[in-house]
């Protein structure tokens, strides 16, 4: 199969070099064209990218040119799907300019998620909200489109809460988080704010996590998205840690269950991804430890390729019904590679035909 082209907006942070790692082998995309800030436009990637991964930067995407982001410039040259983890300061303009051009944005940034016309996706949970970009096209007369992935404090929180609530229905949810430094991108957090200590305040975040994780356990009624009835209370930190959010959920139910029944609805979870058995889909969207110290980052963060939400030390609670500890990895499975499941999700459905 002749691979399709894309295209990286943002190639050169955190999120970005996460897309260029995974999408190195990736057996239906390739990488083609990578775009940057006006700092980084002119030069090769090997030049401009001060690469952060563990994985040695592959030796194509070294050599070459980033460009300016701006599909005017560019014209005729472009792959027409676009991954894209631009700073949110710009990424609302920019990815608005790249849809009008006709471009498939596939976008890990906040600023268009909770449009009412967007989805924002999971494809284990809400691989029907896809079909909102009808109405976008049609409202905002684009010949492309925009669809989001959520924040990646959210990934770890809807995973494990999508099968409960099909099971049993949620009722309210408290969701304190443990986050890594590379979810602030790079530079990120000073080193002197963060050694030895635990910052209890992230801009925006727990509004971020309260409203999106409503969003993508809602249900798709004529055309708009109703959100989940449920109330979420988040705090969310963040600490020493390099990758991946650990988070500390409890959560009251609809109707009656054991932590027993818990475990086994999350051992059984299988959706969309896995049944079609997408490239970048993990075996098993939700890996329950049974240890009483799992998850952790330093251990678990790379279960099925950083893929998969790790949960782990299911008991009661005494406040709501049940708590637990979930884990995910924040630029894999809460960044590069939800956007990417996404397009593999959008393949799947005909959306890039
Ligand atoms: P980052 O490391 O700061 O990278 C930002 C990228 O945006 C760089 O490639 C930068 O290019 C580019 N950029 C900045 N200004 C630009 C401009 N005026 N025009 C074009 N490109 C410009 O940030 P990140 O952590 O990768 O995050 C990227 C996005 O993903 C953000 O919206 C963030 O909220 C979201 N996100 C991040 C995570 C995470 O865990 N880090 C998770 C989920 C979502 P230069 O190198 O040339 O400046």
């Amino acid at each position: 199969m002749k691979k399709l082209e894309v295209g990286i907006l943002g190639a050169t942070g955190m999120v970005g070099q996460r897309f260029v790692s995974l999408l190195e082998h990736h057996p239906w995309f390739e990488v083609a064209w990578l775009g940057a800030s006006e700092k980084s436009s002119g030069r090769t990637y090997g030049d401009a990218c001060n690469w952060r991964l563990r994985d040695p930067m592959p030796e194509k995407a070294r050599a070459m040119q980033v460009h300016e982001c701006d599909p005017g410039a560019n014209a005729g040259k472009l792959p027409q799907l676009m991954f894209a983890s631009l700073d949110s300061k710009v990424a609302g303009e920019v990815e608005a300019t790249f849809a009008r051009a006709g471009h498939v944005v596939v976008s890990n940034s906040g600023n268009y998620r909770m449009e009412a016309d967007v989805p924002l996706v999971i494809p284990e949970v809400n691989p029907d909200h896809l079909a909102l970009v009808r109405t976008q096209r049609h409202e905002r007369k684009w010949k492309g489109m925009i669809v989001t992935n959520p924040n990646c404090t959210v990934i770890g929180l809807a995973m494990s809460l999508a099968p409960l609530d099909h099971a049993f229905g949620i009722d309210k949810v408290l969701m304190t988080s443990m986050q890594a430094v590379s979810g602030a991108g790079y530079p990120g957090v000073p080193t002197l704010d963060i050694m030895g200590n635990v910052i209890p305040y992230i801009a925006n975040e727990e509004e971020k996590v309260e409203r999106e994780a409503r969003k993508l356990l809602g249900k798709l009624v004529d055309g708009t998205v109703k959100p989940g009835d449920f109330a979420v209370s988040a705090h969310c930190n963040r600490v020493q840690v390099e990758d991946g959010h650990t988070e500390s959920i409890s959560v009251s139910l609809k109707s009656k269950a054991t932590a027993e029944d818990l475990i086994r609805v999350w051992r059984a979870f299988r959706a969309l991804p896995q049944e079609r058995d997408l490239p970048s889909a993990p075996k098993h969207a939700i890996v329950v430890r049974d240890e009483k110290d799992r998850p952790q980052p330093k251990f678990d963060l790379m279960t099925e390729r950083g893929m998969a939400t790790v949960v782990g030390r299911v008991r009661v609670c005494p406040v709501l019904q049940f708590k637990y500890t979930a884990l995910s990895h924040n630029t894999i499975r809460g960044a590069a590679g939800a956007a990417l499941l996404n397009a593999e999700l959008m393949k799947s459905e005909g959306y890039l035909d």
